[in-house]
């Protein structure tokens, strides 16, 4: 596949997507601090991770989350493009965006092990999402850096899942609470939106 368009302004010379962030590869005097090792089902694709701690982790119920993983929620964990670094495959991947449902490598899109399919990861414009299952988690404190904080797109679940973790309706901290979120999170987050409000009406513009 001859895809190397990014969304809004195409990408010049064929290939230039391997050039850049993620899927440039490291060269060995730039001292690549693996903290982690992953690989697809086949084993076709892997990669390395320079982070010890993804920025976030969640849990999407979004239904396209449900039909590109075939369960019932996505398990990801969200790093910057540079901490990633794959030593094989990477140039066998495959793409599909859901926006527009096409196979070109238009962000923010999903990418599979070409061989296995295996998810490998959502490429978004700024940051990626990988799938901590993916992941090879050694020990108690590599799985605490990964446990998941947040439930998002609840309101589209197909089961309940009482954790106890922070349930957003739809994205995270741009929808409602609900559920079985944290009673004292509920409150502060129905406080922070009422000083908004205030702000606005203050500012004398409508709602
Ligand atoms: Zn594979
Ligand atoms: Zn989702």
């Amino acid at each position: 596949m001859d895809s190397n368009q990014a969304r809004g302004k195409s990408t010049t010379g064929i290939n230039e997507w391997k050039q850049r962030p993620p899927y440039r590869i490291h060269d060995s005097n730039e001292k690549f601090d693996v903290k982690y090792e992953a690989n697809c089902h086949c084993g076709k694709v892997k990669y390395q991770l320079s982070r010890k701690e993804p920025l976030d982790s969640k849990l999407c119920h979004c239904t396209t989350c449900q039909t590109q993983h075939a369960a019932p929620f996505q398990w990801a964990a969200i790093f910057h493009k540079e901490d990633i670094n794959f030593t094989n495959g990477h140039h066998d991947l495959e793409w599909y965006d859901p926006t527009e449902k096409s196979i070109e490598h238009k962000l923010p899109c999903k990418v599979r092990c070409s061989y296995c399919h295996s998810p490998i990861m959502d490429e978004g414009r700024n940051m990626i999402l990988l799938f901590p299952s993916l992941i090879h988690l050694k020990d108690d404190q590599a799985k605490a850096y990964f446990k998941p904080r947040l439930h998002m797109f609840y309101g589209q679940r197909v089961m309940d899942i009482p954790d106890g973790l922070p349930k957003w309706t739809g994205l995270s901290n741009e929808s409602d609470l609900i559920e079985d979120s944290p009673p004292e999170l509920v409150k502060e987050f129905e406080r922070k939106r009422e000083e908004e409000r205030k702000k606005r009406f203050e500012k004398g513009e409508n709602e």
